[in-house]
């Protein structure tokens, strides 16, 4: 018998901001478990994040959270990946087992899951129009393209990068940046995921007026946790989801993978979060 505690963390660059220590630290403290959850700086690049993973497992860690810019990497570095992250063409939770490592994306169920809280059924969106193509982009079009039926458009300033992701799909579509606006008419469901108007982040600039009154808006952003999109939607009367119950729900199937103990989401752990969030602010 050994008092070590269970090794987890979240690699990325930059990290120090992520929230998903004081998730994971909170489960940790109401399961009282002996673990332990720590963010850890990978430089860009596929070379460093295998060094990166290497030195993990051979420190006895369990696995990890990915974050930018390292998913696709995480997906690369795998040994299996769960069917929903190979479409994706990038993972976000690592679960090293002794001789192999197992890719998941849980953006996608922690996406779904997110809009499902809010009244949002993905098989009733017909037109959904997302802005980026990054790495969460790739979990969140996953999402959208595979549950929903409906046509999904991507904008994004580097056009190569969301055709990239649509052509893993047969229903999304890229689209040069500029052409957003006219899009916006026949959009039901519109979703940042760049990080525009993340803090100390430049603002996303786009003007919602000729959405729809029935469509709804998400910013899976959740620094500041109410964006001026979000906000601007809110002033529309439009149905608005924010990025915490993403952040939340996508964390939930690495926990129960490495500290074995299913956690709970709840208010109380939204709270938690809204409350950092604000320390940060001041
Ligand atoms: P990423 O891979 O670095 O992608 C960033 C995206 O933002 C790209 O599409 C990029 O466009 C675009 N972008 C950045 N600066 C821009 C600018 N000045 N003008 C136009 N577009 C710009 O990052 P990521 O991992 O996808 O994360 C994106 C955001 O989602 C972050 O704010 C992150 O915190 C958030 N996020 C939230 C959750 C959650 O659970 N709520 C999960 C994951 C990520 P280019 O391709 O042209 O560079």
């Amino acid at each position: 018998m050994t008092n070590d505690p269970i090794l987890a963390g979240v690699v990325g660059s930059p990290i120090a901001h992520s929230l998903s220590p004081l998730i994971h630290g909170e489960w940790l403290r109401r399961a009282g478990i002996n673990g332990r959850y720590d963010a850890i700086e990978i430089e860009p690049g596929y070379e460093p994040f295998k060094i990166g993973m290497d030195e993990l497992r051979r420190r006895g860690f369990r696995g990890v959270n990915v974050t930018l810019p390292h998913k696709e990497n995480a997906l690369q570095y795998a040994d299996a990946a769960a069917p929903v992250a190979k479409q994706a063409g990038a993972a976000n939770t690592l679960i090293f087992e002794d001789a192999s490592v197992k890719a998941l994306n849980t953006d996608v169920s922690g996406f779904t899951t997110s809009l499902k809280q809010a009244g949002i059924e993905l098989g009733e969106v017909k037109n959904s129009t997302v802005l980026g193509a990054g790495g969460a982009a790739r979990g969140v079009v996953a999402a959208l393209a595979c549950s929903g039926r409906g046509a999904v458009t991507i904008f994004n300033r580097t056009k190569e990068k969301a055709e990239a992701i649509a052509a893993l799909y047969e229903n999304v579509t890229a689209q040069d940046w500029d052409r957003c606006p006219r899009a916006l008419l026949k959009t039901d469901l519109l979703v940042n995921t760049t990080s525009l108007g993340m803090t100390s982040n430049p603002a996303l600039e786009i003007d919602i007026a000729d959405l729809p009154r029935s469509a709804a808006v998400a910013d899976i952003v959740y620094a500041p946790l109410e964006t001026s999109l979000l906000r601007a939607a809110k002033e529309r009367g439009l149905k608005v989801v924010d990025g915490l119950d993403m952040l939340m729900h996508q964390a939930a199937p690495g926990f129960e993978a490495w500290f074995g103990s299913k956690p709970v989401i709840d208010n109380e752990l939204r709270e938690l979060l809204v409350t950092e969030l604000e320390r940060r602010k001041q």
